[in-house]
């Protein structure tokens, strides 16, 4: 299977060289050969993990902010509950777990979930068939009604464009296959690169995903018509770091992005200046940046850890608090991960910016 879609890159780069966000839509999302297209990349076995997969908490205190949320929306009747990416359904089986304290809240939540991997969209069918989910390609078809949208490690799978500031003008980092071996190119650019892209000095590299932007676009506009918020958590920057952050992850290592084009997951760090833009151009309120370890602590993490602690045997203790500690911890999960959220500029102060 690798070598049929290595050929299929091959071929195409050696016509011209590709961008990277070509090259990742084709390993990525290549209908055939696709790396979130077939297998189920999540878990031990799989090359990430993520944070619901980690530990239950981190979906029930999700699910807690939506029925927060919804409340001071006036419980909406029916909304919307949205998932960008939901992988195995582990997040969204968490938080309606949870959110079930609040009977109304799921009497009202319609589940709709975005995702392009079939083995994924069977897990979560498994996971969530009690909730009856609908499914959607692309973000930008909601149903016209009051939306919770959230996206965990949505946002860093989109593809992006990598430009280098050089002394003499900018050029783009392609990909171009020479004697059989995909390589990197960089390509002088021509035109004026994307719209808004940062000053930046020589030598600086920066990314841009215009796939992360329309989606932004679509959901703010999505928002403002018809309320709710919008919540995302990945790992990411408000400003752009002049460094480059396209990466390969296989087996939980990070590998060589050019090599074995299916097999490894690639991602790049989410540009949360460049969503926050986007969202304020629509007339949206974009909250503080926070991490996730502040995130999950104004939440209650830490009560709600020691809760499950209190009537665990001393193995599943162990691992309660190494969860927890992955999550909140700054030199693991806690400061790398942020949270953004988006929301109408009417709506009232979401929980964890209080
Ligand atoms: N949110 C999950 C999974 C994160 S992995 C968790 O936290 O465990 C990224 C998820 O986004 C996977 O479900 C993947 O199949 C999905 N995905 C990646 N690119 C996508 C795209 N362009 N459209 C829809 N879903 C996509």
């Amino acid at each position: 299977m690798s070598d049929a879609l290595q050929a299929i890159i091959a071929r195409a780069a050696a016509t011209q060289p590709l961008t990277i966000a070509q090259y990742m839509e084709l390993a990525l999302q290549h209908p055939e050969y696709g790396y979130y297209r077939r297998h189920d990349p999540l878990g031990a076995r799989g090359d990430f993990i993520t944070a619901p997969e980690i530990s239950q908490t981190f979906g029930e205190l999700i699910g807690l902010w939506c029925v927060d949320m919804w409340d001071k929306l006036g419980r909406p009747d029916p909304f919307t509950l949205c998932e960008l990416g939901p992988g195995r359904g582990t997040l969204m089986r968490d938080a309606l777990r949870a959110a079930g304290t609040m009977p109304a809240f799921t009497t009202a939540c319609r589940v709709v979930l975005v995702e392009s991997n079939v083995d994924l969209r069977t897990a979560q069918g498994a996971a969530l068939a009690d909730y009856q989910p609908q499914w959607l390609e692309e973000p930008d078809a909601l149903p016209m009604r009051p939306a919770l949208v959230i996206a965990n490690e949505f946002f860093d799978a989109l593809p992006i464009r990598q430009y280098i500031r050089r002394e003499d003008d900018w050029y783009e980092n392609c990909i171009s296959c020479v004697a059989g071996k995909l390589q990197w190119a960089a390509v002088r650019v021509a035109v004026p690169v994307a719209a808004g892209m940062p000053a930046a000095a020589p030598g600086a590299i920066v990314e841009v995903s215009v796939a992360a932007t329309n989606i932004m676009r679509d959901l703010s506009r999505h928002l403002a018509a018809h309320g709710g918020a919008m919540l995302a958590i990945d790992y990411g920057y408000d400003a752009a770091p002049g460094s480059p952050t396209f990466q390969a992850l296989a087996r939980h290592n990070y590998a060589d992005p050019l090599r074995d084009p299916g097999q490894a997951d690639l991602t790049a760090h989410v540009d949360f200046g460049a969503l926050a833009a986007t969202a304020r151009e629509q007339g949206m309120q974009v909250w503080p940046l926070v991490t996730q370890g502040d995130f999950l602590r104004a939440l209650g993490i830490d009560a709600r850890c020691a809760q499950l602690v209190a009537r665990a045997t001393p193995a599943q203790r162990d691992a309660l608090l190494a969860a927890h500690r992955r999550l909140t911890d700054s030199v693991q999960m806690g400061t790398l991960f942020k949270v953004f959220c988006v929301t109408p500029s009417d709506d009232p102060v979401p929980a964890g910016w209080e």
